[in-house]
């Protein structure tokens, strides 16, 4: 809202209503400071209330501005409350004057930018650990490259060696940017999300055939726990296979040789929990907490090697939550992991 100095000021009761309706705070201050008109939204941010407040605002930042406009200044502040909720509010303060150009007041109009503000602060952080993230493989293709380019194209060993190594980080590449944008689509309220019925155990059976290779090469004893039952779930079926394959992909990662890996699927009360249980190395205590967060990993050098993102987990979060449920860890270090996604029936 755009606010001059207000001249008249004689029609309370319709600015009154006006006031109610807008989605601004609004604080009208006489010449003292002391509060004469306050909307209900400036009651809400600031946790005024109108029956109680006798001078000003309590707020000794928002206080010191109306004083200074007291004074003739138009100002602009962001504060940052701490009370009735943590919050972050654009302040504008502004003199208010009457007929003759005298000042008998200030008004503050305050807006609640603190959705904004922290949605720039995800955005903010999503792209300075994508570009980290991207930057890795780059620099090691661009490595590669130049020391083929220097002459190691002489020697058929390292020319090899180097092409390997451009083919994998390339490829390493490739996944990211694929991660990233399921990531970035299951982040997003706008696209529709499509849903049907599906049978569980089909999900699950196509998901355990397609790890079976894999943990056979490791001679990792892949097991689901039969029956599966026999239920039909509303879900997007791509996702959910999705954030299963994700999990079997780690579960198969960090098991080692000979290890096990069980898919049990049960129903309790109102949900569908589908666990994924191993015998792998673990997480410990201290990450459990921040294990579903993008980009994050216990040891980061373990991840890249096997070709990990550190997505995998937090689009298994997502997923489970774009399905009204959950994802959760339990975790004994150096004997293995459970991951369960709760969904509602
Ligand atoms: P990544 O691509 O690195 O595997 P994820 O988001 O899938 O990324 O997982 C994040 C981190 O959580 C991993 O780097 C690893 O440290 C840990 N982690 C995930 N699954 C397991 C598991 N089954 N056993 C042990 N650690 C795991």
């Amino acid at each position: 809202m755009k606010l001059k100095s207000i001249w008249v000021w004689d029609k309370i009761d319709s600015i009154e209503t006006l006031l109610a309706n807008i989605a601004d705070g609004v604080i009208v201050t006489d010449a003292q400071g002391r509060i004469v008109i306050l909307n209900s939204a400036a009651e809400k941010i600031f946790g005024l209330s109108r029956e109680k407040t006798e001078g000003n605002t309590g707020h000794q930042r928002l206080d010191s501005l109306i004083k200074q406009s007291i004074q003739g200044k138009k100002l602009k502040e962001e504060l940052t409350l701490a009370y009735p909720q943590k919050r972050i509010i654009k302040v504008k303060t502004v003199p208010l004057k009457n007929k003759n150009g005298e000042i008998t007041g200030a008004i503050a109009i305050c807006g609640d930018v603190t959705k904004v503000r922290q949605l720039e602060k995800i955005r903010e952080e999503f792209i300075a650990n994508v570009s980290h993230e991207l930057r890795t493989p780059i620099s090691a293709i661009r490595a590669s490259a130049e020391t083929l380019l220097n002459g190691a194209q002489g020697d058929p060993r390292a020319t090899k060696q180097f092409l390997e190594n451009i083919h994998k980080e390339s490829e390493r590449l490739s996944f990211l940017v694929a991660d990233i944008l399921d990531l970035s689509r299951l982040e997003s309220d706008k696209i529709r999300y499509p849903k049907r019925k599906v049978p569980i155990s089909k999900i699950v059976n196509e998901i355990t055939d397609r790890f079976s290779s894999k943990a056979k090469e490791k001679q990792i004893k892949l097991k689901t726990k039969t029956p599966l039952p026999s239920l039909e779930l509303k879900i997007n079926e791509k996702d959910i296979a999705l954030a299963l394959s994700n999990l079997l992909d780690n579960a198969c990662k960090y098991t080692p040789i000979g290890g096990e890996i069980e898919i049990e699927v049960k129903e309790i009360k109102e949900q569908v929990v589908i666990f994924v249980k191993d015998t792998g190395i673990g997480i410990p205590p201290q990450d459990l907490p921040r294990i579903f967060e993008r980009f994050y990993r216990v040891d980061k050098g373990r991840s890249r090697e096997t070709g990990g993102t550190g997505i995998g987990l937090s689009i298994v979060k997502h997923v489970a939550e774009k399905h009204g449920g959950r994802a959760q860890v339990e975790s004994n270090l150096g004997k293995g992991s459970k991951f369960t996604i709760l969904l509602p029936k």
